[in-house]
């Protein structure tokens, strides 16, 4: 197995777009990956890139330790599966899995209809072979479409937002399945979604794309808990995101004056009094205090943010309830309830703490 590693890689389509800044990221063999994004940012682009079906203006692409940047696809032995699967319609499903090592012409017929059938059970789909892909599910289609691209035995595997065609069920099992079938072969992966959930869970790190460059990559826990800023605290996730500016730095906590309303965070290296700084409050962080703060919309203790407000809804979002309180100053806090109870509900007067270690600060 091999890893795979990108080193300033830049794309500038012809015509000028430039698609991809400079980005640099070392991948493990056997890591899943996942390159996160709004539209446009780039990912499709860095993806094609490692399969060789773009080559960068600038930079280097390695895979297992070897320099591929100007190598055509073929010689680069990776996997790819896209969105809409492109199973060969007129071929079976096991022409279809076959095809890759057909196309190579290294193996025996003995060895290709061994590695079908390993394949077809790898994607718990025994006994398929002799159909075609319209005789299969949307889901079944795109387990097939893995098996292919997996049958060459591959040093990585490639995916361009493969599930987002399926329903979302559907899309919630194959990310289960696809993770399962990842870590039993070990393989190292690259995922490109915009679906941040998706990252979330699946990654063994992700990498958040914004304007074709890198902002954060790190395990999705870090990226999601210590956002670098403000765009990956916002994208990732809900965030309450209050701008401001420090007054003061003590002990690695700041003092944020947000409009009116003063809040202490966790500060970062760098931050200095007079900057201009957002901090964030992920909904989660929130507790409702039973003590009433005295007064004012919000007191700031050395280590604990408190406000006053009102619920002015409330919904329900299976396994934790989401609450949102509007301060007087007109404020609104978002809340989330892990327990998927409570008994609170809109009209409720309420006091919302956050500790100051739970709140980060990034540049404004
Ligand atoms: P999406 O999530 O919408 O697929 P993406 O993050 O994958 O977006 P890319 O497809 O990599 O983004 O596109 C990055 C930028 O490069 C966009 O501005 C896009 O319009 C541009 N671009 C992509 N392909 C080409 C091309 N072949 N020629 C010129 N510009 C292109």
């Amino acid at each position: 197995m091999s890893g795979i590693s990108l080193e300033g890689v830049t794309k500038q389509y012809p015509g000028g777009v430039l698609a991809v800044k400079g980005v640099d990221i070392d991948i493990e063999s056997g890591e899943f990956v996942t390159l996160v994004g709004p539209s446009g940012c780039g990912k499709t682009t860095t993806l094609r890139t490692i399969a060789g079906f773009e080559m960068p203006t600038d930079g280097a692409v390695r895979i297992d330790e070897d320099e591929v940047t100007d190598a055509p696809p073929y010689e680069r032995d990776t996997g790819m599966v896209f969105q809409d699967f492109a199973l060969f319609p007129h071929m079976t499903i096991y022409e279809n899995i076959a095809y890759g090592m057909e196309a190579a012409g290294e193996y025996t017929d003995e060895e290709i209809d061994a590695r079908v059938e390993e394949m077809l059970e790898l994607v718990e789909l025994p006994g398929v072979a002799d159909r075609t892909p319209d005789q299969l599910s949307g889901g079944q289609q795109q387990r097939i479409a893995l098996a292919r691209a997996l049958a060459p035995r591959p040093k990585a595997l490639l995916l361009d937002e493969p599930l987002a065609s399926l329903d979302k069920k559907l899309r919630e099992q194959m990310q289960v399945e696809l993770r399962r079938i990842q870590q039993e072969i070990g393989i190292t992966t690259v995922f490109v979604t915009h679906n941040q959930e998706e990252a979330l869970t699946m990654s063994d790190r992700l990498a958040v794309m914004n304007d074709g460059k890198f902002e954060q990559v790190g395990p999705p826990e870090e990226v999601y808990n210590d956002p670098d800023s403000r765009f990956v605290a916002d994208f990732l996730g809900t965030a309450n995101i209050f701008d401001g500016t420090v007054t003061a730095v003590d002990d690695g906590y700041a003092t944020v004056d947000c409009e009116g309303l003063t809040l202490r965070s966790k500060s970062r290296p760098g931050v200095e009094p007079g900057a201009d700084v957002s901090v964030i409050v992920r909904p989660e962080r929130f507790r409702f205090d039973s003590a009433s703060a005295d007064g004012g919309t919000s007191t700031a203790t050395a280590d604990v943010n408190v406000f006053e407000g009102e619920i002015t809804f409330k919904r329900h979002l299976g396994s934790s309830v989401e609450l949102r309180v509007e301060t007087p100053d007109g404020r609104e806090l978002v809340v989330v309830r892990r327990s998927g109870m409570d008994k609170r509900s809109p009209g409720d007067r309420v006091t919302v703490a956050v500790d100051a270690e739970e709140c980060r600060i990034v540049e404004a």
